[in-house]
């Protein structure tokens, strides 16, 4: 039954995207023999059942049993949480960056809706600018001003920093991982990331990726649970059950679901 499992779940990662401008990503043939120790530091992800309250941020990661709190080593918050599984992925990936000279520090993980909404309302209500806008002022109709925070940041109740599984790396700015030590990091997490279970939702939009945020450079999401809690996502939520927050009635109009969470490089889709 594990050996199963195990098939099941890395089947998902021979499936690998090629970027024209960086290197394609390795597929893990060796996966096959991950029950027999080949790969024995890459956690073997069980079926889980998450409820809706955990798919929609609404919990404390640091009372929940699941999470672990990173070490200071690996981020550079003073207080943030993973899922165990998730953390225990990264841990070895950071491990095996560090022997290749590339160090990868945990800049976000996991946000709840709490914390969601305080971002998403500081740019609804113009205390934060977006793009130098005041979108307060400068911008009235509400789907038009969900769109526009809908570039970079989620709506509560839609963020994969929700689930415990996805975290930002090193820079939260494209155009850091164009050039010199970033462009490294970047180029050796495309090409390593996969065999840890790790992925870029947020690639480039093109015809794979039509609808969507912008490419993220920085986000990677531990899919051995992601993909588990996308597909649950698509079959338990609704757009009635994202609200609480200011423009939060913009979600169906938007069909923030199918859109935005949804709207992932399709690797990751279940
Ligand atoms: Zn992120």
């Amino acid at each position: 039954m594990r050996t199963k499992v195990g098939l099941i779940i890395m089947t998902g990662f021979l499936f690998f995207h090629c970027h024209s401008d960086v290197p394609s990503r390795q597929p893990i043939m060796q996966s096959q023999t991950l029950d027999s120790g080949f790969h024995a530091e890459l956690p073997k992800a069980h079926t889980r059942d998450f409820s809706s309250d955990e798919l929609l941020g609404r919990f404390e990661p640091a009372t929940h049993p699941d999470f672990v709190k990173i070490q200071t080593t690996h981020t550079s918050k003073s207080e943030a949480y993973l899922r165990a599984d998730a953390y225990t992925a990264f841990v070895s990936m950071y491990d095996a960056a560090r022997k290749d000279g590339i160090t990868l520090t945990i800049i976000s993980a996991t946000r709840n809706f709490s914390a969601q909404k305080g971002i998403w309302e500081a740019k609804w209500n113009g205390d934060r600018l977006v793009e130098g806008k005041n979108l307060k002022t400068d911008v009235k109709d509400s789907v038009e001003r969900a769109r526009m925070i809908l570039r970079f940041s989620s709506m509560p109740g839609t963020s994969r920093h929700h689930w415990g599984t996805d975290i930002d790396i090193n820079n939260l700015e494209n155009q850091y991982f164009a050039n010199g030590k970033g462009k490294l990091e970047y180029e050796w997490l495309v090409k390593h990331a996969g065999n840890y279970g790790y992925y870029q939702p947020y690639t480039v939009k093109d015809s794979l990726r039509p609808y969507g945020y912008e490419e993220e450079k920085w986000h990677w999401s531990y899919l051995p649970l992601s993909k588990q809690m996308t597909q649950q996502y698509k079959d338990k939520i609704t757009t009635d059950s994202i609200s609480g927050f200011k423009g939060s009635g913009t979600a169906g109009l938007i069909d923030v679901i199918n859109r935005y969470v949804l709207g992932i490089h399709p690797e990751g889709l279940p």
